[in-house]
């Protein structure tokens, strides 16, 4: 740990985002930028906690199945927030909260929220407009009455794309088929 106290700017891309990892990310005091790309979290769940200096947070989760849940107290200096998920049913939120908990990061000034989905490509989505009673207005919904809850008149955007294949992440397949990608390129 001592050899990552300076650290400022990190990027990183995860098979599996463990709670063991959140941890250890989590306690660098010194950590300002944070990217992470993953497939999803271990046992269908990311659980986040500390980040006390962290000002920018992007992750991008590429597979369904994972709830996303920022804690009370969990990165008190973020201000700006990216993410981006799946989503075609709730359950691909691995029926965790829709707000995701983004009423607790309480200096959050810019929210970008990029959803893909059974749903229409819309780069500035407004899930007031939306007449379809889907799993993506009821996360927008559910993360617009977190946003409307915090100081700082923090804004939020939707982006949405149309993805209708919903590939679960399930760790053991998706190491084996990355492991047959390597093979491929092997020959
Ligand atoms: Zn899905």
């Amino acid at each position: 740990m001592g050899s990552l106290g300076n650290l400022g700017v990190l990027e990183l891309v995860m098979i599996c985002v463990r709670p063991e990892d959140v941890e250890i990310l989590g306690a660098i005091p010194s950590l300002l930028f944070l990217n992470i790309t993953t497939a999803g979290g271990t046992n269908g769940r990311i659980t986040v906690n500390g980040f006390r200096s962290l000002k920018y947070f992007s992750l991008i989760i590429c597979r369904c199945g994972t709830a996303l849940e920022f804690q009370v107290g969990s990165m008190p200096n973020l201000e700006h927030l990216k993410l981006a998920f799946p989503l075609h049913k709730s359950r691909c939120l691995n029926n965790g909260a829709s707000s995701l908990g983004i009423q607790h990061l309480s200096a959050i000034s810019k929210v970008e929220v990029d959803i893909h989905g059974n749903c229409m490509t819309d780069s500035n989505y407004d899930p007031t407009e939306d007449e379809k009673d889907g799993a993506v207005r009821g996360v927008a919904r559910a993360i617009n009455g977190a946003m409307m809850t915090l100081p700082n008149r923090a804004t939020v955007r939707f982006k949405t794309t149309r993805e209708w294949e919903c590939q679960r992440f399930e760790r053991v397949s998706f190491v084996r088929e990355l492991a047959g990608i390597d093979n491929s390129i092997n020959l």
